[in-house]
């Protein structure tokens, strides 16, 4: 199953077109598309059964973050080897946690204003919390999941070098720096939802490319580690980190300017495109 926001609405994707999720639920379902998350279970069992006969076109660049508003947001650090090696550190032995502020969420098409500073890239696969979770074991994590979808973790450097030890959450949540969309996509829809091929295009050339099954904490074990200690709430989203290929790590040093186009993709979910002023 395929959900997304558009222009606000929580909608079913089926074929090139979107249902209506409160029109075709008569109401059973809100419109707003961070609800639902509440009501997950009811949800897919609803939207398993939808006449979705009734879909409509629409315009990609009326599509939102699909989770536009979450309570928590998690993001992992060095959670692949070739990034961390990239980035001068070690494999880390326990998950980096940090968070980008909710007011940095933004949808998967438009324009991104850059700060002064060095803007970077990391291409992300998002995993949205469908069922409440405090001490889950790894092998009920997946239970816990409503569905993955695309993000960026963007970046500015200075921000987060400026004094020891980093400002990962500062630096990565300027307006903007939470790109999500353009759908979430549910985890029985991937051939293997545990190896999942992601990547990102900078003005046309492929800059980072790699796979989900080269994390050092997979889905399960993050939702395991971050549950031992605190309650994940249905509608909470996880950056669980990005592979090589990020602008600090070239040499020399790339960095986002203007007018560039910063095309992101996880296969079997889709793609974000975003332009930088
Ligand atoms: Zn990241």
């Amino acid at each position: 199953m395929r959900i997304a926001n558009l222009a606000g609405r929580l909608v079913l994707l089926a074929g090139d077109g979107a249902v209506d999720v409160e029109r075709a639920s008569g109401g059973a379902f809100a419109a707003d598309p961070q609800a639902v998350f509440e009501r997950w279970e009811e949800f897919t069992a609803w939207a398993r059964e939808a006449d979705t006969g009734g879909a409509q076109p629409y315009e990609v660049s009326d599509l939102l973050a699909p989770v536009p508003v979450p309570r928590q947001v998690f993001a992992i650090g060095l959670n692949y080897r070739d990034h961390a090696a990239e980035s001068g550190f070690a494999a880390p032995e326990h998950p980096v946690v940090f968070t980008k502020y909710v007011s940095s969420i933004t949808g998967p098409t438009g324009e991104i204003a850059l700060p002064e500073g060095n803007v970077d890239w990391e291409v992300e696969l998002v995993a949205v919390i469908g069922r409440k979770a405090y001490q889950v074991a790894e092998a009920d994590a997946w239970g816990h999941v409503a569905g993955l979808t695309v993000g960026q973790d963007i970046s500015e450097r200075l921000t987060q070098f400026i004094a020891p030890p980093p400002q990962f959450s500062m630096a990565k949540s300027f307006p903007g720096f939470g790109p999500m969309g353009p759908a979430l996509v549910t985890p029985e829809e991937f051939a293997d939802r545990d190896d999942i091929e992601l990547g990102c295009v900078l003005n046309g050339e492929s800059v980072q490319k790699g796979r989900t099954n080269d994390m050092i904490f997979s889905i399960p074990s993050l939702i395991a580690q971050l549950s031992a200690v605190l309650t994940l709430l249905p509608g909470d989203v996880i950056f669980t980190g990005t592979p090589a290929g990020v602008g600090q790590g070239m040499t020399p040093p790339k960095f986002l300017a203007a007018g560039d186009e910063l095309v992101t993709y996880v296969k079997g979910i889709g793609e974000m495109r975003h332009t930088f002023a």
